[in-house]
């Protein structure tokens, strides 16, 4: 469950606030509470087609900035959708899961997620600075994954001697919801690691708080032996605005390659044209668009669910109307698979 955040950010005695780079000061302000969410909005309960519901476990967080890009007295608002608890998570859901994906089979190192030859996932944290209602990984028992320095020893062994590895993918939660100074341990330790070549970041937080990409981080990215890729996550157009183009232009300059991968989610983008317009705000980013995935069945996610005819059907509109660079492979993620499923046809 992703309920916790840094604590070192929520003690006001340890770091005064002024004293917090820009971004963490943001995410201390997130969204947390539907009341002020929909306050935000101009919006009433009344105007919701389901009630919204608190949900303890997996709680309402949604940075400011993200807010901003939706659309005001709208409660059809594609990014809300993402953000919004829904009552809809409650209903009964047969064959949507906890563990949809059984990675907790694929664990051979503590916060290590080896299921494809030659990459690997590290769990880097539990926190995101958004909570997406759709994720698959809302039910992760990440107390188990947070690792003491004899555990990343022990994952750092193990990513030295795996057989033909040589990409390492920042997981989490979301990688960037660490501090640049843990993520700089994190990497050089990494770096020292003959056979690896390469690191990926898997993170939604350059959208949602676009902040994040501050010089300390560009210079991480820079710095380091390894080759760099950044894959953003983000669903619809509407997320990608000016500060986002920003925040990315000079990752981008300093030869990180840079990709989306976005779910495909009911109310949220399952037409061709917001497909389509998000190919074409990606490409204004100078991002391309890598996967879009269909939803992982987790629990409480039952109705951003398309079914694979009909995203089989959207996938051809795209591929009819884009550029092959604009077209993202649609993909399902399926246990036991050596790779993500390709379903485009
Ligand atoms: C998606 C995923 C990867 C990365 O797959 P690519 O096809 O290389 O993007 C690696 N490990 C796991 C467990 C994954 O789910
Ligand atoms: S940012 Fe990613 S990991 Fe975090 S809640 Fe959203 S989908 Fe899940």
């Amino acid at each position: 469950m992703l309920t916790e955040f840094e604590p070192r950010v929520d003690s006001p005695t340890i770091i005064s606030t002024a004293a917090l780079p820009s971004w963490q000061t943001e995410l201390k302000d997130a969204v947390r509470s539907i009341a002020q969410l929909l306050e935000q909005l101009n919006l009433q309960e009344t105007d919701l087609d389901q009630p919204a519901l608190a949900d303890a476990d997996f709680p309402l967080r949604v940075p400011l900035s993200y807010v901003r890009r939706m659309g005001v007295g709208d409660p059809h608002d594609p990014l809300l959708r993402q953000v919004l608890p829904s009552g809809a998570e409650l209903d009964p859901q047969p064959g949507f899961l906890d563990d949809p994906l059984a990675e907790r089979e694929h664990a051979p190192a503590p916060g290590i997620v080896h299921k494809y030859s030659g990459r690997a996932l590290v769990i880097t944290t539990q926190a995101c600075a958004v909570h997406c209602r759709y994720c698959f990984r809302q039910h992760f028992p990440y107390a188990d994954n947070r690792l003491s320095p004899a555990q990343w020893q022990s994952a750092l062994d193990y990513l030295a001697s795996a057989e033909d590895l040589h990409e390492v993918i920042f997981s989490g939660g979301d990688p960037l919801s660490l501090p640049n100074d843990r993520l700089a341990d994190l990497i050089a330790d990494l770096a020292r690691l003959p056979n690896l070549t390469t690191l990926r970041i898997h993170s939604r937080t350059p959208i949602v708080l676009p902040s994040r990409i501050d010089a300390g981080l560009l210079r991480l990215l820079k710095e380091t032996r390894l080759k760099t890729v950044l894959v953003v996550h983000a669903n619809h157009a509407n997320e990608i605005n000016g500060e986002v183009q920003h925040a990315l232009a000079p990752l981008r300059q300093n030869g990180t390659l840079l990709l989306n991968q976005a779910v495909l989610l009911a109310g949220v983008n399952d037409s061709t044209e917001a497909l389509t317009a998000l190919s074409q705000a990606l490409f204004s980013a100078d991002v391309l668009p890598y996967y879009l995935h269909q939803l992982d069945p987790v629990r409480g996610a039952a109705h951003f669910d398309v079914p694979d005819d009909r995203a089989q059907q959207l996938w051809r509109t795209l591929q009819a109307s884009l550029p092959g660079y604009l077209v993202p492979r649609l993909v399902r993620e399926v246990p036991g698979d050596a790779g993500k499923r390709w379903l485009n046809q």
